[in-house]
């Protein structure tokens, strides 16, 4: 497979998770044999994607203007957003834009965080890693950096450090074509400072039940529900569906998964059907609309 198809595979794919467990967000696990399969209508019109995806294009837009990343021109880009009052954003991410809207420094904002030990690790930034991954995926030491870096402007807790880079480690190398297995065994092994703990999640994820896996917005959980799909599951289809019908934090789940299994089976692997039903403003409440298409041009852009 040409590198090109992993590279919207990857893109596509997050966007098609967000977009496939939108109606899912917050409800119960599916029961087995009532699993959603198309994309449907939730709070959005079906086919829509929402704040998971608008983050990771913001971020994918500053990494096309500049890299390394400049956490600056970043931070504006999500203030910006934030701005735009998105129907979907998240509690703490708000909380701290709207602190840097007010005029503090993201590093301020990090030093505090990291100085009351808080133990806040949500998935708010390794749902819009991705562009990182597709913008560095031969340059490991800047994808680490960057991985880190689009971290920390909202979400400094070392383990959301440590999923971003822990996810597109992964990307790169299923880019790269090599297995499900090894490639999460790569990620797992030269992910800096993933803490023990973390790693026995990740590594007894596979063996779980569905019935064990939370799937809620702690970025443990979306790492374990993702990396339980990839490794139980062999096609794109239905490494989504069955992350997104855990429900809960269906989306963001959705989006982890759907940028590492589209990174490996390719766009080609995507459901025609999906694809067409995309949809989204960007920016939003502009009217400017974004289907695949877009996406891809984004992709080229990065790359
Ligand atoms: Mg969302």
């Amino acid at each position: 497979m040409v590198v090109q198809q992993r590279l919207y595979g990857c893109a596509i794919g997050a966007v098609i998770g967000d977009a496939l467990g939108m109606p899912l967000e917050f409800g119960p696990p599916s029961p087995e044999g009532q699993f959603v399969r198309q994309m449907r209508a939730g709070r959005l019109p079906a086919g829509s994607f929402t704040d998971d995806t608008e983050m990771a294009l913001a971020l994918a837009e500053s990494l096309a203007d500049q890299r390394p990343l400049d956490p600056v021109d970043l931070t504006k880009r999500f203030v910006a957003w934030r701005e735009t009052n998105p129907p979907d954003i998240g509690i703490h991410t708000r909380s701290i834009l709207g602190r840097i809207a007010q005029g503090e420094s993201w590093r301020e904002v990090e030093d505090q965080f990291l100085k009351t030990g808080s133990d806040n690790a949500g998935n708010g930034s390794v749902m819009r890693c991705w562009p990182v991954a597709v913008a560095w995926r031969d340059h490991q030491e800047e994808l680490i950096q960057d991985s880190q870096l689009q971290s920390r402007v909202t979400h400094a807790h070392p383990d959301c450090l440590a999923a971003s880079v822990f996810t597109n480690l992964a990307i790169s190398q299923f880019i790269e074509g090599n297995s499900i297995d090894s490639g999460l065994a790569y990620a797992l092994s030269h992910t800096p400072a993933l803490s023990k703990d973390f790693k026995a999640v990740i590594n007894s994820a596979p063996r779980r039940s569905r019935s064990e896996l939370k799937n809620s917005g702690w970025v443990r959980h979306t790492i374990e529900s993702a990396v339980w799909a990839l490794l139980n599951f062999n096609s794109f289809a239905e490494t989504v569906i069955q992350v997104v019908n855990l429900g809960n934090d269906a989306d963001t789940a959705g989006t982890v998964v759907g940028a590492m299994a589209g990174a490996y089976y390719g766009l080609q692997s995507i459901p025609n059907d999906w694809l067409n039903e995309l949809q989204g403003q960007w920016p939003v409440g502009s009217t400017s609309t974004w289907s695949a298409k877009e996406i891809c041009s984004l992709v080229d852009q990065l790359i």
